[in-house]
């Protein structure tokens, strides 16, 4: 019989053959914590702290910063909070940024690419995460990166905020992790070459399923195109996840698909451990990694992905979310 969803809130999610699986909440504003403690989450996988930026007049400060970062980093009890650098421009163009929405916003200055294009406004989060890092387990993720250069970039605008902070006497930790978001098909492709520069990476497959398509995530003319198991999409992820896991380097999926638990089998057999989602989707996808015995779902997820027929990849995926009896 299914048990209740309610009833496996506090059990670890381990599969049948006993693999650990982290599952990680996405949060949007400090406040959201109190949902991500109920939720059985054993951490932030994503906090999209551009968040903090919008519906106001005005740029937050260092300061302004400092004390929601450290608020998340405090409440979580030293759990991992992941918190993204802003990922303004496309879809989230707050006032104060004075920014010429393009005829093409999500081809545009945004993200990282906007950061590197504004130091100042960039370094103040990053001083800010650092700083917040004294008081719980932050770490910090660049979000559309599309080049090692980019990601090059980023780590030398922390390091130099961290030989500020260092000249200033604050505190900060110093082995704060560092991950990168691979979200661009480019990012996918040359994965390897950023390998030695993070801790761990984040799978962003909103966006991935919208570059690698050319859908646009938020147009409803497009969206019975927009598909997370185009094959396409399939090997960038799988990608991903081997070079990460070959290099020793921690994946996690943090866009829509890794809270669908119809998605989650299909996850699981690319390798993947550690999911971060709306903590609404928390014991959902919970009660599959229960249900799953890792050996029993290999060989039709390696169909799957062997695979480019999007007929045979559907049928596979109705198969292998066949609930064992
Ligand atoms: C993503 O692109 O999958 C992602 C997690 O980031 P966002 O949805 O905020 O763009
Ligand atoms: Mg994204």
């Amino acid at each position: 019989a299914k048990r209740k969803l309610s009833s496996i809130r506090k059990s670890d999610a381990k599969t049948k053959d006993g693999t650990v699986i982290e599952l990680l909440a996405n949060i949007e504003l400090p406040q959201d914590v109190e949902v991500v403690k109920g939720s059985g989450a054993v951490g932030v996988g994503l906090f999209r702290s551009e968040f903090l930026f919008l519906g106001r007049d005005t740029l937050p400060t260092e300061d302004e910063q400092f004390e929601a970062y450290r608020k998340v980093a405090e409440d979580m009890k030293g759990l991992p909070v992941t918190i993204r650098t802003m990922d303004l421009g496309a879809d989230k163009n707050p006032k104060w940024l004075n920014h010429d929405v393009a005829d093409n916003p999500a081809l545009g200055l945004t993200g990282i690419r906007l950061c590197l294009a504004e130091p100042l406004m960039f370094r103040a989060q990053l001083r800010a995460l650092l700083r917040a890092s004294h008081y719980g387990k932050v770490k910090i993720l660049f979000p559309m990166l599309n080049s090692l250069g980019e990601l090059k970039q980023s780590i030398a605008q922390l390091d130099y905020a961290k030989q500020e902070l260092h000249e200033e006497g604050l505190p900060f930790d110093a082995e704060v992790e560092v991950g990168a978001m691979i979200e661009i098909p480019s990012a996918a492709l040359v994965v390897g070459s950023f390998i030695k520069h993070v801790d761990f990476l984040s799978i962003g497959t909103n966006d991935l399923i919208q570059y690698t398509l050319a859908i646009d995530r938020n147009d409803d003319s497009v969206s019975h195109l927009y598909d997370p198991v185009h094959p396409a999409v399939l090997k960038l992820i799988l990608h991903t996840i081997r070079t990460g896991l070959k290099g020793g380097v921690p994946v996690s999926v943090c866009g829509e698909m890794a809270g669908d638990p119809r998605l989650t089998r299909l996850l699981l057999g690319m390798g993947l451990r550690r999911f971060s989602m709306h903590p609404a989707s928390l014991l959902a996808v919970k009660r599959m990694v229960l249900n799953t015995h890792l050996d029993d779902i290999a060989p039709i997820a390696g169909r799957m992905l062997r695979s480019e027929d999007p007929d045979k990849i559907a049928d596979l995926l109705q198969l292998l979310n066949v609930e064992p009896d």
